[in-house]
């Protein structure tokens, strides 16, 4: 059996780790503290770790993690991945090292230009780790690409099937819920989610992995093609949303201003 469990780190980062109680895969390090106490709590061997993309609250844990567990380092090859061993560009399927599972590496440019989402497929479900271009209930904030890119990135994204959980790096949800429920407040799926992630957040247990479903019926920028979504992004930014592209351009800039 395989297990993926969160590990926190900072403030709202997720570690995630994938393990079947032997072998472990570790997503997203930002931090070696917390993962190395887990790998020992968990007596587990780390054989991989996966890098979404370069910044430093997903990969400044790499130089630590790898003195201690010596591990392959898969990362985007055109960015600056410290400990990197294994330079990817999108569109590959990698074997696991110790876990002897396929990966499929998918190119989701964006938030930076090189970032990765990674995706398994274990006996119990199919995940996807995004790092910062989905979030429950959000996208990542377009820090290198552009809005076209990123929306062709969640494109890709959202034509993965409806099951897949999504493993984001950020426990980000209530605030993107926050502002999903001033673009669509009469959204009755979204409106029971609040109260759902809410209940969740209230004690203290992660609100992610959330399903590609849920996504679809609740997060704004999956949304792009809903009459609401498209009048409420016209409303606000007085842009011609009448094409998908242009009404994720508008929500993405009206969630940047947004408080
Ligand atoms: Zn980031
Ligand atoms: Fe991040």
């Amino acid at each position: 059996m395989i297990e993926i469990i969160p590990v926190c780190a900072f403030t709202d980062n997720f570690i995630w780790l994938v393990h079947d109680g032997h072998y472990a895969v570790a997503v997203d390090v930002g931090d070696a503290a917390p993962l190395l106490e887990q790998l020992d709590a968990l007596n587990l061997t780390l054989s991989a770790v996966l890098c979404t993309h370069h910044h430093a609250d997903h990969v400044g844990g790499n130089a630590t993690l790898i003195t201690r567990c010596p591990a392959s380092v898969y990362g985007p090859e055109n960015e600056k991945i410290p400990a990197r061993t294994m330079p990817l560009c999108g569109g590959e399927t990698l074997m696991l090292p110790g876990l002897q599972m396929p990966c499929r590496v998918l190119a989701v440019p964006g938030h930076t230009l090189g970032h990765l989402a990674y995706m398994i497929e274990t006996p119990e479900e199919t995940a996807l780790f995004c790092g910062d271009t989905l979030f429950a209930a959000g996208c990542g904030r377009i820090f290198e690409g552009t809005a076209t890119m990123m929306w062709q990135s969640l494109s890709v994204l959202m034509a993965l099937p409806e099951a897949t959980r999504i493993y984001c790096g950020h426990e980000y949800t209530l605030s993107n819920l926050r502002f999903a429920r001033v673009v669509e407040p009469d959204n009755a799926v979204l409106v029971a989610r609040i109260a759902a992630v809410q209940a969740l957040r209230d004690a203290d247990k992660p609100s992610v992995p959330s399903t590609l479903a849920e996504e679809r019926a609740t997060n704004p920028f999956l949304r792009v093609d809903v009459p609401a979504v498209r009048a409420a992004a016209h409303a606000y930014s007085g842009l011609p949303c009448t094409t998908a592209p242009e009404t994720f351009a508008a929500l993405r800039a009206w969630k940047d201003s947004f408080r």
